[in-house]
């Protein structure tokens, strides 16, 4: 397949281009990974920006119901929406696959959606990469929204952050009156909290944890790209499909504040600086694994474990060899 084809493809809104291009990035191979640098070079000429959403939350808070719900309500409006994920999971095994389009039945029909599942990779930093370059081509396809999901166990919160214009926070109702032991980190990177499951029963407990969590974001430092009012914390049901044009709304009214105060474009610049930082360590990270240097690490090592090299004599000896 010619690049310029796929691209011309891709450009032209063609899904199943899109599809082949996404595989292209997720591949390892060294050929396949030179034709997906020049194939997204290519497309970045062209700009089209889609809005990037990034949610997260613990297994079961309800973010496949949420994604078809919500992508619902954007595509009836007209929106294209894809729906990418990043796992931080290794395995496979156990727990919920994120995207799956079997978790999303009626937006996995819709024309105007597209879900790709999350990539089985085992480091989080190859995902985050292959994520990142499909969020890129989903851009280029014309989609206007690209939602990124995760799990909300730690690191890769951050890592979907920061390939996002807005995150969400996904949250069930609490029994007691704790704050779920949600992570100070994962609050102040929160854009919107939405409490999910405000509906029959559980509305009581939404509104209590909904306030819990206005009066913890008050608290928090503001961050200059926050308009008054925001971080926010709502109430949604994506079962009972309540609220999600509400948060819609705020979702908007943020970016909108965002963009013409210069926020977007500032936070898309660092966040490119961001990956390109990424790129460099996890190159070098490489160069530490090939045959030779490994071989080297080793001689090395126990030249250091039996004291006749220091430890920091051993790491310049070896970092030369790789120049
Ligand atoms: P995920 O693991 O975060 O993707 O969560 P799911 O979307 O698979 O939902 C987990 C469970 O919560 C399922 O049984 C859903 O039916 C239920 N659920 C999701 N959203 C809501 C909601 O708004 N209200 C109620 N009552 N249940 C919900």
């Amino acid at each position: 397949m010619q690049i310029q084809s796929l691209g011309d493809k891709i450009l032209s809104g063609d899904r199943r281009a899109l599809a082949r291009a996404i595989t292209l990035v997720e591949s390892n191979r060294a050929d396949h990974r030179a034709q997906a640098t020049a194939l997204l070079d290519e497309l970045a000429r062209h700009n089209r920006q889609a809005l990037r959403i990034g949610l997260s939350g613990t297994p079961g808070v309800g973010k496949s119901t949420f994604i078809e719900a919500f992508g619902t309500l954007l595509t009836g409006q007209g929106l294209r929406v894809a729906v990418l994920a990043v796992d931080p999971s290794s395995a496979r095994s156990g727990g919920s696959i994120l995207g799956d389009k079997t978790r999303m039945e009626r937006l996995s029909r819709d024309r105007n959606a597209f879900i790709r599942p999350s990539p089985s990779q085992t480091q989080l930093g190859g995902v985050a990469r292959r994520t990142r370059e499909a969020v890129a081509l989903c851009e280029a396809a014309g989609f206007d929204a690209v939602l990124i999901e995760t799990v909300g166990v730690g690191q890769s919160e951050t890592v979907v952050a920061e390939m996002s214009d807005l995150f969400i926070l996904l949250l069930a109702p609490a029994g007691g009156d704790e704050l779920q032991g949600v992570k100070r980190g994962i609050m102040e990177i929160a854009d919107l909290i939405l409490i999910n499951k405000a509906d029959g029963d559980l509305k009581p407990a939404a509104t209590r944890t909904c306030a819990d969590y206005a009066g913890a974001l008050r608290l928090l430092r503001k961050r200059p790209q926050d308009p008054p009012g925001f971080p926010k914390a709502m109430m949604v049901s994506a079962a009972e499909e309540t609220g999600l044009a509400e948060a819609w709304a705020e979702m908007q009214d943020l970016t909108r504040w965002r963009r013409e105060a210069g926020h977007w474009d500032r936070n898309r610049a660092d966040q490119a600086r961001y990956w390109f930082d990424q790129e460099l360590r996890q190159a070098l990270l490489a160069r530490l694994e090939t045959p030779a240097a490994r071989a080297r690490r080793d001689s090395l090592g126990q030249q250091v474990a039996s004291g006749a090299l220091s430890p920091a004599a051993a790491a310049q000896s070896l970092l030369e060899t790789l120049d």
